[in-house]
C-alpha cells in the first residue's frame, strides 16, 4: 500500500492508473478506523481496480471548544487495518497541506444553502457540514474518483454529500454502506474509544431507543410525535444519557415530517458523559 502524504503524489499515482484503464474509488476517513470504515474500504475494494482512503481530521468541521485536539488518532494501526481491507493508496496530509493559508484557513467553501444543513447536527453544529462538504469536495477533485463510499451511520452528511454531487456535477457515484455495530447494537465510532466502561454499557440505550421506533413503526404508528417521544423515554430512563436530538425526517431531503412511513429516518444524537454519539435507522428497510 502506497502512503501519500501530498496532493501532487496522490494525482501523479491516480493518473498513472488512468492511463492502465482502471477504476478508482475513494473512501474518506478521519482515521482511527474501525470495522465500519474496513466495511467501506472492502467493498470498494469489491467495486474498484484502486482504492485511495484518506486519513484526515479536518479542522474546518470542528467549531471551537469541539473535539479537534483529542479526535483519536493512530495512523500505523490505521494502515495495517487499510491494508488487509484491500486499500491500494492512504492519502495522510498535513493541515497545511489541505489548507495553504495554515491553521485550517481557507477562503472558499462548498456549502449547501437550503435547510439540509441546518436540521439535526446542524442546530449544534452550525459551520459542521459547511466543513465537511469543503473537505470532501477537495478530496474529489485531487483524487477524480469513479465512486466514493460514505456511511449511512452519517446519514446527513451522505445525503448533504449527493445533494452537493448533484448540484455540482461531480460526476461521481456516491455508494451508502450499512452501519456496522457492536454485539449490543453500539455503532462502532471512533469516540467510541472515549467512553468509561460503566458509559460504555449506558450507549447500547441508543440502539435499543431506535428499535422501540421500528417496532411502533410495523405495528402501523403513523404520527412522528408518538414515536419520537417514546425513543425519547427510552434515551432518558438511562441516567448517564442526555438526549440532543431525536428527529423523524425525510431520509433524502433530512426535513422533518408529521407522519412516519418508509423511507422516513429516525435520527437520534445523545450525549453519554463528554462524548456526543449519533445512530439512525430509516423505518421499514432494516
Ligand atoms: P469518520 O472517520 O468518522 O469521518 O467516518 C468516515 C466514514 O466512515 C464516514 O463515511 C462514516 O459514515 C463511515 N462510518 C463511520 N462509522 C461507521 C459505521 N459504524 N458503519 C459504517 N460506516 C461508518
Amino acid at each position: 500500500m502506497i502512503i501519500a502524504n501530498t496532493i501532487s503524489q496522490v494525482r501523479d499515482q491516480v493518473r498513472q492508473w488512468r492511463r492502465e484503464g482502471l477504476t478508482v474509488g475513494l473512501v474518506p476517513t478521519m482515521g482511527y478506523l474501525h470495522e465500519g470504515h474496513g466495511s467501506l474500504v472492502g467493498k470498494a475494494a469489491e467495486d474498484c481496480d484502486r482504492v485511495v482512503a484518506s486519513v484526515f481530521v479536518n479542522p474546518t468541521q470542528f467549531a471551537p471548544g469541539e473535539d479537534l485536539a483529542s479526535y483519536p488518532r493512530d495512523f500505523e494501526r490505521d494502515c495495517e487495518i487499510l491494508e488487509k481491507q484491500g486499500c491500494s493508496m492512504v492519502f495522510h496530509p498535513s493541515v497545511d497541506e489541505m489548507y495553504p493559508d495554515g491553521n485550517g484557513k481557507t477562503d472558499t467553501y462548498i456549502e449547501i444553502l437550503n435547510d439540509m444543513p441546518k436540521q439535526l447536527c446542524g442546530r449544534t453544529r452550525p459551520n459542521h457540514f459547511r466543513g465537511v462538504g469543503t473537505v470532501v469536495g477537495k478530496l474529489f477533485n485531487i483524487v477524480l474518483p469513479d465512486k466514493a463510499y460514505f456511511g449511512e451511520k452519517d446519514a446527513q452528511q451522505l445525503a448533504i454529500i449527493r445533494r452537493m454531487v448533484r448540484d455540482l456535477s461531480y460526476g461521481i457515484e456516491i455508494v451508502g454502506c450499512p452501519i456496522v455495530r457492536e454485539p449490543d447494537g453500539l455503532a462502532k465510532s471512533s469516540r467510541n474509544i472515549h467512553l468509561k466502561p460503566d458509559e460504555r454499557k449506558a450507549a447500547a440505550v441508543l440502539y435499543r431507543s431506535l428499535k422501540i421506533a421500528e417496532e411502533m413503526a410495523s405495528d402501523g404508528e403513523k404520527s412522528s410525535k408518538t414515536v419520537t417521544d417514546a425513543v425519547r423515554a427510552e434515551i432518558e430512563k438511562e441516567p448517564l444519557a442526555e438526549v440532543e436530538y431525536v428527529s423523524a425526517v425525510d431520509s433524502l431531503s433530512m426535513e422533518p415530517v408529521e407522519t412516519v412511513g418508509k423511507g422516513t429516518l429516525i435520527a437520534i444524537a445523545v450525549r453519554i458523559g463528554q462524548t456526543r454519539l449519533i445512530d439512525n435507522c430509516v423505518l421499514n428497510t432494516i
